[in-house]
């Protein structure tokens, strides 16, 4: 049974047109619903479904997590996640540049000492968009679950048949 989700940020819980998170330039705004603007006109853009499908996590009682390979500070992908008003969905995200893989264990790690939740490799569930990150997270993880976008599914929505 899957305890844990955790999610890539660029190009899997939003689009960021071959940039990435730490390349915005501040000040940014939040456009639209689903749409973050930065002061050069550079946008990222929260794929369909994304909000539903945390909100579906946490209702059956999914712990949501986040590894990003963006800069630590300043850090422009929690900045993101507080602008579309989803920061509260994701428990330790890490986002830094370690190894993706290292970062799983990291998360586990936190949940146990913090919050006393034992959580097995094989209960987590790890979705991006980058099969090097996925290779990682099977190498430092064994037996965790893992879902390539661009593969095994082809939108973040799909995560759910995975639970
Ligand atoms: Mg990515």
């Amino acid at each position: 049974m899957i305890k844990l989700v955790i999610f890539d940020a660029d190009e899997t819980l939003w689009a960021a047109y071959g940039y990435w998170a730490s390349l915005l330039v501040p000040p940014l705004k939040r456009v639209s619903d689903n749409e973050i603007r930065d002061s050069e006109g550079k946008s990222i853009r929260l794929f369909d479904g994304v909000r539903q499908t945390l909100e579906s996590l946490k209702n059956k009682g999914v712990l949501i997590s986040l590894v990003s390979m963006n800069d630590r500070e300043p850090n422009r992908v929690a900045e993101c996640l507080e602008l579309f008003g989803l920061s509260h969905y994701f428990i330790y995200p890490q986002v830094n540049w370690d190894d993706k893989g290292q970062n799983i264990l990291r998360i586990i790690e936190l949940l146990r000492k913090n919050e006393g939740k034992i959580i097995k490799c094989e209960e987590v569930l790890f979705v991006d968009d980058h099969l090097s990150n996925i290779s990682k997270a099977i190498k430092a993880c064994p037996g965790i679950k893992a879902l390539h976008i661009g593969t095994d599914i082809s939108q973040v929505t799909e995560v759910i048949n995975h639970i």
